[in-house]
């Protein structure tokens, strides 16, 4: 039924814990992502509702699942935690997809493992609609995430501060395997491990890197590079992670663990939406800067692989690390110059960018739509452009005198692409509509509480097609009203 090949199982024992799901008493089909399913040739019957249900709440185990807990530790907040693991999380197996892509199947909220410690190993409804939202919604943008195959309610209550329903959710991964994997290593000095473990990812990840000279070495710089590429995507959308502790970073250079995860409403640089976040550790505009902190972490872990001199091997990792920034800088000018429709590359491209967002910030301008009304400005006739530009930067998106500073220079800089050039498609197609606002998130899963799953299957399909115009579903392009804002947002495991 799942064509499992399990290589991480594969792995020395003190690589994972054997843990069984545990079953739940009640568990009834919330969605099942039948094209994903599709994709990782499992053969399951859509219509068979009851069967999905207890595959997917862990009631029933595949054949040739071999179900284990992760071992890893982490930074969390700064503060080193040598053992973490999957507490609240089962890897079923891995299968290759139609494409020849090795994923996890992993069940989140199955019960308790051996690294539970306090946690109940549980999940409540509330965190895996909002994890299934954000997971297809980035896959539909076509930035890195994990995926979602299936949620389950489980039809037993779990407690957190007061009883909510609880559910399970199938995630599908690149892998599992975070900084905080090798961290763990690290931490117990298994230097062995860490060789192995380093062997498994860029066997599984990064083949390529087996040619060349230094493949340690060039699978910290492959890290660095994806993650560096990846965080300048977040901010191209206006993505805020909220919890980008060390083990909540991918290897592979998906997103993963969308706890108190957000996306601006206005513009701000320095906001922050987690609750636990008081220092605003993880705000906006830090994300790029801990992230080149979190590759810091794993390029520790990875020393002594470097080279036996370990002076030579801190100047060898302190070069990939100086090479962050760089990147990070390169992949998010080119994507806002694609978000202003610009091809050629000028040098006063990142002012021209900067002036905008200094002054959506003090406009208070709301991150997407300032950019996909530009989009239609973009579009617009040349005669009409006046009309348009007005009534583009009436309040709420951008304040009319800032815009009239702006405009003009914007428009100046267009006239100097080539005149093939089409920047209104080029804009379209990274400028999203319709982004999973916080607000949406919050009615979707207050109205599942009520047991009530329409908005959930609503916003799902107004995600699905995010950058399109359709207008059965405007409603999702619009901001919050003022009583609408969510200003905090919880982890809520
Ligand atoms: P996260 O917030 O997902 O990054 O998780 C941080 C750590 O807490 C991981 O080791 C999780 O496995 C663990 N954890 C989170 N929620 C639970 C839960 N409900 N039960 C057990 N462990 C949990
Ligand atoms: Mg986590």
């Amino acid at each position: 039924m799942f064509p499992f090949d399990n290589s991480y199982a594969r792995l020395p024992e003190r690589f994972h814990a054997s843990v069984y799901p545990e079953a739940v008493s009640g568990p009834v089909l919330i969605k099942f992502n039948e094209a994903l399913a599709k994709n990782l040739s499992l053969d399951l019957d859509p219509k068979d509702t009851n069967r999905l249900a207890a595959i997917f709440a862990g009631n029933v185990l595949p054949p040739g699942a071999e179900p284990l807990a992760m071992a890893y530790a982490g930074h969390q907040f700064g503060n080193f935690v040598p053992q973490l693991g999957d507490g609240r999380a089962i890897l079923l197996g891995e299968v290759v997809d139609v494409e020849g892509v090795r994923r996890d199947i992993q069940l989140k909220g199955a019960g308790p493992t051996p690294f539970s410690r306090r946690g109940d190993g549980r999940a409540a409804l509330g965190p895996v609609l909002r994890e299934y939202i954000i997971s297809e919604a980035f896959a539909a943008l076509g930035i890195p995430a994990t995926r979602a195959l299936a949620a389950v309610l489980s039809g037993e209550p779990v407690y957190r501060e007061q009883p909510v329903p609880g559910a399970v959710f199938t995630r599908v991964a690149a892998s599992h395997v975070r900084v905080g994997t090798f961290q763990y290593f690290a931490a117990r000095e298994d230097q062995e491990a860490i060789r192995l473990l380093a062997d498994y990812v860029i066997d599984r990840h990064y083949p390529d890197l087996k040619q060349e000279p230094e493949p340690y070495l060039a699978l910290l710089q492959r890290v660095s590079d994806r993650q560096a590429a990846l965080i300048a995507r977040w901010l191209s959308i206006g993505f805020i992670h909220g919890v980008m502790n060390t083990d909540n970073m991918t290897i592979s250079g998906e997103s993963i663990d969308f706890g108190p995860c957000a996306f601006l409403d206005e513009y701000d640089p320095m906001k922050v939406f987690s609750s636990i976040d008081r220092q605003g550790r993880y705000a906006y505009r830090n994300q790029p800067g801990i992230g080149q902190w979190n590759i810091a972490r794993l390029a520790e872990c990875l020393l002594p692989l470097l080279d036996a001199d370990e002076e030579k091997a801190v100047a060898k990792a302190n070069e990939v690390l100086k090479s962050f920034g760089e990147t990070f800088q390169s992949h998010w000018i080119a994507a806002f110059r694609r978000k202003l429709g610009l091809g050629l590359e000028e040098t006063g491209d990142a002012e021209l960018v900067q002036d905008l967002l200094t002054a959506m910030h003090e406009g208070k301008a709301d991150f997407t739509l300032t950019f996909r009304r530009l989009t239609d400005l973009a579009a617009a006739e040349e005669g009409q452009k006046a009309l348009a530009a007005e009534a583009a930067f009436t309040e709420g998106f951008m304040p009319w005198e800032k815009a009239e500073q702006w405009l003009p220079r914007w428009r100046a800089r267009l006239v100097r692409e080539p005149e093939r050039h089409d920047a209104a498609s080029l804009m379209r197609s990274v400028n999203p509509a319709i982004i999973p606002r916080n607000h949406r998130i919050e009615q979707v899963i207050r109205a599942a509480m009520e047991g009530d799953l329409k908005p959930f299957e609503r916003l799902l399909e107004a995600l699905a097609e995010p950058y399109a115009d359709r207008a059965e579903f405007d409603e999702y392009r619009e901001a919050p009203l003022d009583e609408q804002k969510v200003r905090l947002t919880f982890c809520g495991t």
